[in-house]
């Protein structure tokens, strides 16, 4: 049995094991808040979720930032508020955004049989309904209309001393991972996995060449990992030297820099013969620049997109006939536009891919245990940075892989 206390714990420290506090300290959201990350999130003492049937409470020791808070920071295109409530919760008027952590399991609730007490664990941010029946009867979850992603639309994300979550989140914290690094590998890492690897016919082979939109982001900096452990050729898209000399240490075989080409963005005016012409020029120099690193006539296999309006007309364009774009994101802006010739006369497919499905966990923690890759770190900011980490993602500032808060940090 947990004992429960009234006692509150300072950030950066943990209760004994077998006690959990009623309260604990956590950053919100709330919605008469909604706006700039830096003065949306504010800290409160809110009560600790309890677990119940399949689930845990994990106290955190770290946590991964994301896109995702400043979403939810801003209100859009989401109000995760409304949302509240609406995933087996109750309604709260605040949120705790946050989908990865790696931290230590206190309470164990009913029907959990893959955890224990005492447990070291990372949580990844895939939701949903275990009885749902598309669920039940084998189907993708984030097909199910119960799925959500944790600390994002459904509430007691990992930005807390505490979090609740479904124990098929969870995995063992990987032992050549710190606390940090484990935190920051489920977000990016576990749906860029799933993008090169779950999409049948274009799956990621020895010999493919994968141009990497975002090369030395969190997304970008795992998919240069992936890519070289598949004996890919990873080829990145920065928008500096620095970035470019970074990808290359992370594996790329080379990289191009956005900023020497003008052709990016929607298709206005497209259909005037001079403006496509234009394009075309700028595009095809994208294209030559891609075969000149790859040392052949040998277009991408696989874009990994995740910008959106502004490459998507590109990423189709210089795919490889029989190839894939695949997006999960819409950074630069979701209304995009592409010339459909391009995807017609060479067979080529745009594929949605969204965040990750449990089934694949098992897979993806092999593969990142038996290659020894790890998350980079750009920096790890303290309890009291959150919201300035977040302001920094929002803002663009240049960021190498990824940001991480570390809540625990002298364990
Ligand atoms: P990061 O900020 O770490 O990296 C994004 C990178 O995108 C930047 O480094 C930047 O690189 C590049 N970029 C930004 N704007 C543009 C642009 N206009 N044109 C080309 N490149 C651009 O973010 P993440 O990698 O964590 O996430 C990227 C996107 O993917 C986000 O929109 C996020 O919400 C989404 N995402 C979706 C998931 C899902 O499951 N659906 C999971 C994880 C992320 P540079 O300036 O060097 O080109």
């Amino acid at each position: 049995m947990i004992k429960i206390t009234d006692k509150i714990y300072d950030v950066g420290t943990l209760p004994e094991p077998g006690t959990l506090p009623k309260q604990m300290h956590a950053w919100t959201i709330r919605e008469e808040r909604f706006g700039e990350p830096i003065t949306s999130f504010k800290e409160e003492i809110v009560n600790v979720p309890r677990a119940r049937h399949g689930e845990v409470v994990i106290a955190n020791i770290s946590a991964g930032v994301n896109y995702n808070g400043v979403w939810a920071a801003l209100g859009k295109p989401k109000n995760v508020i409304a949302g509240n409530g609406s995933y087996d919760d109750d309604k709260e008027d605040f949120h705790i955004c946050g989908s990865e952590c790696a931290g230590i399991v206190y309470e164990v609730g009913e029907g959990v049989t893959n955890l224990k007490a005492g447990d070291y664990v990372i949580a990844g941010g895939a939701q949903f309904d275990e009885n749902c029946e598309l669920v039940k009867s084998g189907g993708d979850p984030v097909c199910s209309p119960t799925y959500r992603v944790w600390g994002y639309e459904s509430n007691w994300g990992a930005f807390a001393q505490f979090s609740r979550v479904k124990a098929y989140q969870c995995m063992k914290k990987p032992e050549h991972l710190s606390w940090n690094e484990a935190a920051v590998l489920m977000a990016t890492g576990m749906p860029v996995y799933k993008m090169l690897t779950h999409w049948k016919g274009n799956q990621i082979k020895k010999g493919d060449v994968v141009l990497i939109f975002g090369g030395s982001g969190g997304l970008g900096s795992m998919a240069i990992q992936l890519a070289k452990y598949f004996e890919a050729i990873p080829v990145a898209v920065v928008s500096t030297e620095e970035k470019g000399a970074y990808c290359m240490e992370l594996g790329a075989k080379g990289y191009l820099n956005r900023k020497n080409y003008n052709h990016w963005g929607r298709l206005h005016n497209y259909l005037d013969p001079k403006v496509e012409k234009k394009w075309l020029i700028s595009a095809m120099k994208f294209k030559k620049d891609i075969w000149r690193i790859v040392g052949a006539k040998h277009s991408p296999d696989i874009v990994v997109e995740h910008p959106g309006a502004d490459t998507i007309p590109t990423s189709l364009f210089v795919c490889e006939a029989g190839g894939m774009v695949v997006t999960c994101g819409a950074t630069s802006s979701y209304r995009a536009d592409f010339d459909l010739r391009y995807l017609w006369l060479y067979q080529k497919r745009l594929q949605g891919s969204h965040s990750s499905s449990p089934e694949q966990y098992d897979e993806f923690y092999d593969v990142i245990v038996k290659s020894g890759i790890k998350p980079h770190i750009d920096k790890i900011m303290p309890w009291d940075k959150l919201p300035e980490a977040h302001q920094m993602l929002h803002e663009g500032k240049t960021v190498l892989g990824k940001l991480a808060i570390s809540i625990v940090p002298q364990i």
